[in-house]
């Protein structure tokens, strides 16, 4: 049982450190609704505490202005009770008033607007603290012969001879809070209904947000389900590099002649085979970099070059396919050098990419390849006078897997991420590419790089 409890408890604590956010929204949707509660208590208590203290007040200075006026010694009994009479017909609430006098026994009384009390003896407790204190003294009772439910107030005053000083008596005011606790309880009341609908609402939006913790939940699962894809991607293109570069090798040695002569059916063939399996290296090329990118796994040697070499070393890998289209493929020289900050090699792929869509896109004409210096960049522009694309088109050319799909590009291979790489590689390196195209006229790729000096 206690091995049970520690494994469970550990498991607990691993969870709460793992989750400690969730816990402590926890913590705040417990906290919430019980502050809520706390401090309607603590308004509703509030609030009677200040009805009953109104009533006192009101009692208290009825009591003192009584006990000041009241002259035991010196007034008939018969003034003393219309004295009284009155004052209870004044104010509201007063139920009774007495007056006592000391007897050795106790407290008899002299006058109340309640007559059966007449001639009667009291030892009540307030009346002997009062007397003996010289302080007015004030009470809370349930009167519960006649109404169980009903509160009185109680003040007792001791009453002084206006010459000598002397206490001859105690007047005594019994007061309803029927009325103050008929207002306190109708607020208690529509407190505890504005309790109910706060809670009520405290609870849907607490409901809403557990949603929301279940959607956190998800998000966290599809992120590691979409690393687990993206690892999986990774390590399978990684492990079919080599199986590949073994195929390329042997067709290579195939149609190069090295393992044999083959008629000319079986080198078309070959040469079927070589451009598929060239499709599929590419392919697979293009995907590791696409993983790469998205995981942040892409290395950058970033070193001052010239674009001008980068171009250079495109055009010369591109030349003869050009040619061979009746294409030009030229590099307009400009004045200044265009250095920038960037990896050779990344700028290389990039460069391959544009000029090798340039070739592939454009039917007639040409390409070029200029520089210009604008606001401290340098804008390499790729331009063709190829197929070019309509703006619906542009629009998503730097889309994952975008290919535009029409007559003219339907025999035309690819993958649709060449774009999408080239424009993340130049974003890592602080730059960016843009797009102008008019459909049938041709395209212009403007790489944005930060410009660095001129050599
Ligand atoms: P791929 O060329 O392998 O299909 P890319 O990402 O390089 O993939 O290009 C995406 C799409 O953009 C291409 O399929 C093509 O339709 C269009 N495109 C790219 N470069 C040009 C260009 N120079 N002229 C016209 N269309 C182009």
């Amino acid at each position: 049982m206690c091995l049970f409890l520690v494994l469970h408890m550990d498991k607990f604590r691993i969870f709460l450190k793992n989750n400690s956010r969730f816990m402590s929204s926890i913590v705040l949707m417990i906290m919430i609704p019980f502050l809520i509660v706390l401090s309607t208590l603590w308004q509703i208590r509030a609030k009677n505490d200040f009805f009953v203290n109104e009533q006192r007040s009101k009692a208290l200075s009825s009591g003192a202005v009584l006990a000041n006026t009241t002259d035991i010694i010196n007034t008939p009994i018969g003034t003393i009770k219309s004295q009284i009479q009155n004052i209870a017909k004044d104010n509201q609430g007063i139920t009774e008033i007495t007056i006592l006098k000391p007897k050795t026994t106790g407290f008899t009384v002299l006058a109340s607007t309640d007559e059966q009390k007449l001639g009667l003896t009291f030892t009540s407790e307030d009346y002997v603290k009062t007397f003996a204190s010289n302080t007015v003294i004030t009470s809370i009772i349930n009167d519960n012969a006649k109404s169980p439910s009903e509160r009185f107030l109680t003040v007792s005053a001791p009453i002084k001879d206006s010459l000598t000083g002397e206490k001859t008596g105690i007047a005594y005011i019994k007061m309803s809070l029927a009325q103050s606790d008929t207002l306190s309880a109708k607020s208690t009341s529509n407190s505890l209904i504005i309790l109910a609908i706060t809670i009520f609402l405290v609870l849907l939006l607490l409901v809403n947000h557990l949603r929301f913790f279940e959607y956190a939940v998800l998000f966290r699962k599809l992120n590691e389900v979409d690393k687990m894809k993206d690892d999986f991607i990774s390590i399978a293109s990684h492990e079919m590099k080599t199986p590949m570069a073994a195929i390329k090798g042997y067709i290579s040695m195939m149609m190069e002649g090295l393992v044999g002569k083959f008629d000319k059916q079986t080198m078309e063939h070959l040469q079927k085979i070589n451009t598929n399996i060239q499709r599929l290296d590419l392919l697979l090329s293009e995907t590791l970099d696409v993983s790469r990118l998205e995981q942040g796994r892409m290395q950058f040697d970033m070193t001052p070059i010239n674009f001008s070499d980068v171009t250079n070393q495109s055009i010369k890998m591109y030349i003869d396919q050009a040619s061979s289209k009746g294409l030009t493929l030229t590099e307009t020289q400009s004045t200044k050098k265009p250095i920038i900050f960037a990896d050779p090699d990344r700028l290389q792929q990039v460069m391959d990419n544009l000029i090798g869509n340039a070739i592939k896109y454009t039917q007639k004409g040409g390409i070029t390849v200029s520089y210009e210096t604008k606001n401290g960049k340098l804008m390499t522009v790729i331009q063709d006078s190829g197929i070019g694309m309509n703006e619906a088109d542009r629009k998503n050319l730097f889309t994952k897997f975008y290919r535009i799909k029409n007559e003219k590009t339907v025999d035309i291979p690819g993958t649709g991420l060449g774009l999408w790489i080239a424009r993340e590689i130049i974003r890592k390196m602080n730059g960016d590419i843009l797009v102008e195209s008019i459909e049938n006229v041709g395209s212009k790729f403007t790489i944005v790089m930060p410009y660095m000096k001129e050599e």
